[in-house]
């Protein structure tokens, strides 16, 4: 089998083997339930409580602030749904037009459940207009939901602005960091939002695991009824070793900060450099100041995404060529659209995301092969021979 070169990081990571041997217990010996009143559950509650703090201490926050969920996705839904649902007499949410899925089509099903909601423009860069955000917000919006990094091109939103602006007005802020976990600082101390999405499989735990930081004094309504797990905050039986395994990468993030980001960075820009050198027509799309350290999204003029793919997959080698969950259909990414990226770059982008696992040898790898690769497919590009003339 042809060794993989994994550089799909922003769809989902390798869980970290010190993530899996703190998480093994929990389904092996330690399976007790956290509600349990006996002391074999009430030890497994006590690892819920530790792997709280650690993840707390990636907020740099109370441990009452972190509730665990399920993934990025249900945290997202908990906490717009949540806000709604404790603000019932306001009817206006603001989001942006280049959300993640997870905010943009549950924000498309509020409008039809007689929400009004303002989806802010960016510029060719991916960059929000802040003086717009500011005109935007009215004495009837609950909630302005806007994400710290794009999922996509890496593109960062200046958050503490964001919220100096929302907060002055007295709304309720939301930001989706499920790719700015790990990637960048988090500390709630100094970005006043009210509450914060992350993910597990982002930052090397598992999958099926994420929480929600929510400020203390937040309104909020439950958004998963049930028992009186998390507080009351979130029924069902706790996913246990999705949560010590996630406070393990939370604790792991943290201590390893600024070396994973800088080794990372370093990776990205070898490959960046090293693809915009050596092919021709290409593009980095996204704010190339303001940027996560592990994503590039690059694209390859006259040639599909998904021929480069495949092409590339004979190879070994994973990336994407849009967020995870709309690869698949041929759909163009809504991100690039809104950035008005032109019709000729815009099917031929491809991310490449890194991660603390990957190596210089691995890009030289791909630079060795992508070149030859790209101008195989613009051989058999109509478009590419149209160029000229579009
Ligand atoms: N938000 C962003 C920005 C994401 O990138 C993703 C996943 O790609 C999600 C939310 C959804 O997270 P999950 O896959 O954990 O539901």
């Amino acid at each position: 089998m042809t060794p993989i070169i994994y550089l799909d990081n922003n769809a989902t990571t390798p869980v970290a083997p010190e993530v899996l041997a703190a998480l093994l217990p929990f389904y092996q010996t330690r399976y007790g339930n956290p509600s349990s009143m006996h002391t074999f559950g009430g030890e497994v509650a006590h690892d819920v409580e530790h792997a709280r703090q650690q993840v707390a201490a990636l907020f740099n926050s109370r441990e009452s602030e972190v509730l665990f969920t399920s993934c990025g996705t249900e945290s997202d839904n908990a906490a717009i749904r949540g806000v709604l649902e404790a603000l019932p007499e306001k009817k206006h949410i603001v989001t942006t037009r280049v959300e993640h899925p997870a905010v943009l089509n549950l924000c498309k099903h509020l409008e039809n459940r007689g929400y009004r909601v303002t989806y802010l423009a960016v510029d060719a860069q991916g960059r929000l207009d802040l003086d717009a955000l500011h005109h935007v917000l009215t004495p009837d919006t609950a909630l302005v939901s806007i994400m710290y990094a794009n999922n996509e091109t890496g593109t960062v939103f200046p958050i503490q602005k964001i919220a100096e602006i929302v907060k002055e007005q007295g709304i309720i802020l939301h930001t989706d960091a499920v790719q700015a976990a790990g990637k960048l600082s988090l500390d709630m101390n100094s970005i006043p939002a009210d509450l914060v999405s992350i993910s597990g499989h982002k930052l090397h735990a598992p999958k099926g695991v994420g929480a929600l930081y929510i400020r203390r004094g937040t309104k909020f309504v439950p958004f998963i009824i049930g028992g009186h797990q998390e507080h009351g905050r979130r029924g069902g039986t706790e996913n246990v070793a999705g949560i010590v395994g996630l406070g393990k990468a939370a604790e792991l993030a943290a201590a390893n900060f600024s070396n994973e980001t800088r080794q990372v960075a370093g990776l990205r820009d070898q490959l960046e450099a090293g693809v915009l050198k050596a092919v021709p027509h290409v593009r980095v799309n996204g704010d190339r100041e303001h940027r996560l350290p592990n994503t590039t999204n690059i694209s390859f003029e006259y040639i599909e995404g998904e021929a480069i793919l495949l092409k590339m997959n004979d190879q070994g080698i994973c990336a994407s060529s849009g967020s995870a969950c709309t690869s698949g259909s041929l759909e163009p990414s809504h991100v690039l659209r809104a950035m008005g990226v032109p019709f000729t770059a815009i099917h031929g982008s491809i991310r490449f995301s890194f991660s603390r696992y990957n190596t210089r040898t691995e890009v030289g790898e791909v630079l060795e092969v992508l070149p030859d690769l790209i101008s195989g497919l613009r051989e058999m590009s109509p478009f590419w021979a149209r160029r000229d003339k579009m």
